[in-house]
C-alpha cells in the first residue's frame, strides 16, 4: 500500500476566504491526475457535529451517507470530486474533548494529568490519520476551519505542526490561504495582511509551503515577488485567486495558476501531463453562457443567508448545465408569504422548491406556497418538511381536513397527517437522534420519478422526525396523490407525487445532498426541465 501524504489547509487574515473551495478545486486537479483523494474538515468549534446548530450560524448542515451531520464544506468536497464522505471527514473540538473526556472517565490515562498537549493534539493526530487507514487514498487534504490566530485553531495548528515532523516533508504540504484587498482611496493592492498572518504561522512552528491569495484584481509579477520574498516562499508558491462568477471555475484557474503541479512537487510525486478537465470544462461554459434563463422560486425561511440552503442551490444549478440552461433562484422568506400577496410573489417563476426546515415559524407560507404551485399546475418541488407542507395543504384544501397538520407545529391537530416516527417518540437528545443517512427507497413502476431516476430502487438521504400518515395513504391515494417512493423495510412514504399537474413532486429525503458536478440529480434534472416546458407553455 502507497503511503498516504497529506495536505493541510489553513487560512489567515479574514474567514469566509473559500478554503473549502480551495481545497476541492485542489482536490478535483489532483483526481483529474488520476490520484486517489479525499478531503478532511477540522471544525474548531465545542458543538460535537453542526446537527443542532441554526442554519444562520454556519449554513446548512450538510449529511453524508452514513448518516453524519456535517459542516457544508463536505457537499462542496463531493460536489467537485464525485465522492462519498463519512463521519471520519469531519471532526469537530467538541468531538474531540468528548472521546477524551470519555476515555478519562474510563480511566484510560492511567492517573496522568490530561492535558491539551498531547492528549488533545494526540487524539486531533489519531483522527487526521484514521480517514487514511480507511482506504488507499494517494493524498489527503485536511481543511483547518477558522482563521490562524483565534484562539480555538490553536490545538489543531499544532498538531499538523507535529504532523510534519512525524511523517517527514516530504508527505506533508502546508497551504495558507490569505486575502490581498484592494485600497480604493489609493488604488493599491496590500500584501501586509498576508505579511502578518504567515507571522503568525510561524510563531506557531509551521512555515507555509504554498500561499493562496485571494484578491479582486490581478497580481502582478512584482507583488507575487514581494510575497514570495517576505513570506519565505518560491515564487511559483504564489497562487492567485481571483474572484470568479461561479465556484467551478475555481479549480480551471488553480489549473492556470499550477497549484497542483506545485502540490506535487512538495509532494514528490509526478506531476508531468495535464489533468484531464475536458468534461469540467464544458460544464462551466454552459454554467456561464447558457442563454436561455429559467426563474425557480425558492420558498424558506433561512432565506437571509444563502448558505442555509446551499446544497439545492448548487442541484439547480447543475441541473441548469444539464438542461443547457441558466436558472436563477429567487429565495422567498416564508414569514413573508400571504393570501393576499402570494400571487403577486410567485407570478413568473417556472418552477417552486419549497425548502427543508424545522418548527412553525414560516410553515403557513410554505403551504400556501404549495397551494398555489399545485392550483397553477407551476412545477413544484418540496424537500423534506417541503413534501411535509405538501401533504398538509393537500389534506386541508383538497381532501377537506381544514385542521390538517403535522404534530411538529400542532400537537393537538384532529388530523395528524405527518406525525412523529415511531422509533422517534422516546427520544429526548437532540444531537444526532433523527433518522439520518442513506436508506433504499423502492419507486413505484411508471411513476414520474421511476422514469426521472430511470431505475427502481434508489438511496438517498434523510434527516428528519416526522413522516407521513400511513392512515391516510389510501384517501390520498384515491384523490391523486399517490406514494411513488417508499421504504421497503419499514414502509415509510419516501416520495409523493400528485397526478393530473405537469410536475409536483416532494420527497421525504434529501436529494440536494447527492447531486454533483459531473453527476447532476436526477429530480433536480428532470424539474428544471418541467420548468422549461413550463415557460414555453
Ligand atoms: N421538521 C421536519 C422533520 O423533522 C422536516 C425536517 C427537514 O426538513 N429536514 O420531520
Amino acid at each position: 500500500m502507497a503511503k498516504t501524504k497529506y495536505v493541510f489547509v489553513t487560512g489567515g487574515v479574514t474567514s469566509s476566504l473559500g478554503k473549502g473551495i480551495i481545497s476541492a478545486s485542489l482536490g478535483r486537479l489532483l483526481q483529474a491526475r488520476g490520484y486517489r483523494v479525499t478531503i478532511q474538515k477540522l471544525d474548531p468549534y465545542i458543538n460535537v457535529d453542526p446537527g443542532t446548530l441554526n442554519p444562520y450560524e454556519h449554513g446548512e448542515c450538510y449529511v453524508t451517507d452514513d448518516g453524519a451531520e456535517t459542516d457544508l464544506d463536505l457537499g462542496h468536497y463531493e460536489r467537485f470530486l464525485d465522492i462519498q464522505t463519512s463521519q471520519a471527514n469531519n471532526v469537530t473540538t467538541g468531538r474531540i474533548y468528548q472521546t477524551v473526556i470519555n476515555k478519562e472517565r474510563r480511566g484510560d490515562y492511567l492517573g496522568k494529568t490530561v492535558q491539551v498537549i498531547p492528549h488533545i493534539t494526540d487524539e486531533i493526530k489519531r483522527r487526521i490519520l484514521l480517514l487514511g487507514k480507511k482506504e488507499n487514498f494517494d493524498i489527503i487534504i485536511t481543511e483547518i476551519g477558522g482563521t490562524v490566530g483565534d484562539i480555538e485553531s490553536l490545538p489543531y495548528i499544532e498538531t499538523v505542526r507535529q504532523l510534519r515532523w512525524d511523517l517527514g516533508p516530504e508527505n506533508t504540504v502546508f497551504i495558507h490561504l490569505t486575502l490581498v484587498p484592494f485600497l480604493s482611496s489609493s488604488g493599491e493592492l496590500k500584501t501586509k495582511p498576508t505579511q502578518h498572518s504567515v507571522k503568525v504561522l510561524l510563531e506557531n512552528g509551521i512555515q507555509p509551503d504554498v500561499l493562496v491569495l485571494r484578491t479582486e484584481h490581478e497580481l502582478d509579477r512584482d507583488l507575487r515577488k514581494k510575497v514570495a520574498l517576505f513570506c519565505n516562499v518560491g515564487l511559483e508558491a504564489v497562487i492567485q485567486s481571483i474572484d470568479v462568477s461561479t465556484i467551478y471555475e475555481v479549480p480551471l484557474l488553480m489549473q492556470e495558476e499550477k497549484l497542483d503541479v506545485t502540490v506535487l512537487r512538495h509532494l514528490k510525486m509526478p506531476a508531468g501531463g495535464v489533468p484531464d478537465m475536458m468534461g469540467w470544462k464544458q460544464i462551466v461554459d454552459r454554467l456561464k453562457n447558457s442563454r436561455e434563463v429559467v426563474k425557480i422560486a425558492l420558498v424558506g425561511k433561512y432565506v437571509e443567508l444563502h448558505d442555509s440552503y446551499k446544497s439545492i442551490l448548487e442541484s439547480l444549478f447543475h441541473a441548469g448545465a444539464a438542461n443547457n440552461v441558466k436558472v436563477t433562484v429567487d429565495c422567498i422568506h416564508s414569514e413573508t408569504i400571504t393570501i393576499e400577496n402570494l400571487e403577486r410573489e410567485l407570478e413568473g417563476f417556472q418552477g417552486i422548491v419549497v425548502a427543508p426546515g424545522f418548527g412553525d415559524r414560516g410553515i403557513e407560507g410554505k403551504i400556501l406556497a404549495v397551494n398555489y404551485a399545485r392550483e397553477k399546475k407551476v412545477p413544484f418541488f418540496g424537500i423534506c418538511l417541503g413534501l411535509q407542507c405538501a401533504i398538509i395543504e393537500f389534506a386541508r384544501n383538497r381532501l377537506g381536513y381544514g385542521d390538517a397538520h403535522s404534530t411538529e407545529m400542532n400537537n393537538y391537530t384532529k388530523h395528524p397527517v405527518i406525525d412523529l416516527m415511531e422509533e422517534q417518540k422516546g427520544i429526548t437528545e437532540k444531537g444526532g437522534t433523527m433518522r439520518l443517512g442513506g436508506y433504499t427507497c423502492l419507486l413505484k413502476t411508471g411513476s414520474r420519478v421511476q422514469k426521472a431516476y430511470n431505475t427502481d430502487r434508489v438511496r438517498e438521504r434523510h434527516r428528519h422526525r416526522y413522516e407521513f400518515n400511513n392512515e391516510y395513504l389510501e384517501e390520498f391515494t384515491n384523490n391523486g396523490m399517490i406514494a411513488s417512493g417508499i421504504n421497503p423495510e419499514s414502509g415509510l412514504v419516501e416520495i409523493m407525487e400528485l397526478q393530473n399537474h405537469p410536475w409536483f413532486i416532494g420527497t421525504q429525503f434529501h436529494p440536494e445532498y447527492r447531486s454533483t458536478v459531473l453527476n447532476p440529480h436526477p429530480l433536480f434534472v428532470n424539474f428544471i426541465r418541467a420548468a422549461i416546458n413550463y415557460r414555453q407553455r
